[in-house]
């Protein structure tokens, strides 16, 4: 069972001393929440709600909502998760006894919920009440070429507003139950992935606000939240300044912003960055060390606008290089509020985080 014990803890406690930025954790299980809090998490900088998704019991669902023919369709299949929804963020909120819990709404490319095979095809189309050839047409319709780069986060939020507004429901009657039964009031907040435009954020927002309105007038209680955006693509940190008009924090998302800003895919990035990195084109792997001349610029930019339209606007970040040291030693240094990372990855964020305060930040990736 993790824990830190001995000389390790007290050399936490005199890192935790000196340091300026706030250390989060990327959690979504109640088990790695409470790792997280164990090795000191000061809260959960993003909670990734479709890792829950893929839960055995729910997948069934999940594939229906996809696969649904129209909203009413839709709507049936949420409402038989919002009850295991509403349960995951009662966890966390218990388990993070009113530290900052950040919510991300549903951000997954949508192929990764298609049901795949004829077992799987017949099985969604009897709970539809179609029949299989239906549901391998729909599943066709809906795969796209580039999944990453395609019906993805808020976008999904814009065209099916029911499963952000279900998330949404499940955050505020979650946060209220556990609010009733420990007396303390956990404050969420609630993040918008994959926004580029402020549109997007506006609608997204707006929907939160309805339902955070409706649940509240449902249960007599009113909860304080926040609701902020991701910031991940290139666009979104050159208009920070008007997605700040309508965010209350912003949370890098280095992985996507790094995948944008060099063209260059995630999950295939491995097959030539190593002779990439031997032939010295870059000096280290910009997935594992933040890039301070591409991503690192739009990190500076986005949160030069963003702090110019709202001075102290809470800024984080909550991609791999979160808890990434010479990564941690340029959100120093931008000026960061906290760094995000998994929760393994704590202990060695607080002591990055000390340094860095103690250094002045700068850049330490080359
Ligand atoms: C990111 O893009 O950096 C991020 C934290 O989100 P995800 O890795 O889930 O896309
Ligand atoms: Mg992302």
């Amino acid at each position: 069972e993790p824990k830190l014990s001995g000389d390790f803890a007290t050399l936490m406690q005199w890192a935790d001393g000196f340091r300026r930025l706030k250390v989060r954790a990327n959690a979504e299980t109640p088990l790695d929440a409470e790792t997280a809090r164990k090795f000191g998490a000061e809260g959960i900088g993003l909670c990734r709600t479709e890792h829950m998704f893929f839960d055995p019991e729910r997948i069934g669902a999940v594939r229906q909502m996809i696969m649904a023919a129209d909203e009413s369709g839709r709507r049936a299949a949420l409402a038989k998760l919002l009850p295991f929804q509403r349960q995951d963020f009662v966890d966390l909120f218990r388990i993070m006894a009113g530290l900052p819990v950040t919510i991300r709404l549903l951000d997954p490319p949508l192929h990764e919920f298609l049901p795949h095979g004829d077992a799987e095809l017949a099985e969604v189309a009897q709970a539809l009440g179609t029949d299989t050839e239906a549901m391998r047409r729909r599943a066709i319709e809906l795969a796209e070429a580039n999944p990453m780069l395609g019906h993805r986060g808020c976008r999904l939020g814009v065209t099916f507003p029911e499963i952000y507004e279900t998330q949404a429901r499940a955050i505020f009657e979650g946060a209220i139950a556990v609010a009733k039964e420990t007396g303390h009031a956990p404050v969420p907040e609630v993040m918008i992935p994959l926004v580029g435009t402020k549109p997007e954020l506006d609608i997204t927002r707006a929907q939160v606000e309805r339902v955070a309105k409706a649940v509240f007038a449902e249960t007599g209680v009113t909860l304080e939240y926040t609701v902020g955006t991701m910031i991940e693509l290139p666009r979104a940190a050159l208009i920070a300044d008007r997605i700040a008009e309508v965010a209350d924090f912003f949370s890098f998302g280095t992985n996507d912003l790094t995948q944008t800003t060099f063209g260059l895919s995630r999950d295939d990035a491995g097959k030539f960055l190593p002779t990439y990195v031997e032939q010295g084109i870059l000096p280290k792997d910009p997935f594992v060390s933040l890039d301070i001349d591409g991503v690192g610029a739009l990190v500076r930019i986005a949160a030069e606008k963003g702090r110019g339209t709202k001075k102290g606007l809470k800024l984080g970040i909550c991609g791999e290089h979160g808890g990434d040291p010479a990564s941690i030693f340029f959100c120093e240094e931008v000026g960061l509020d906290y760094v995000s990372c998994s929760p393994y990855r704590v202990p060695v964020a607080r002591l990055a985080a000390a340094q860095a305060a103690l250094h002045g930040g700068g850049d330490r990736t080359a």
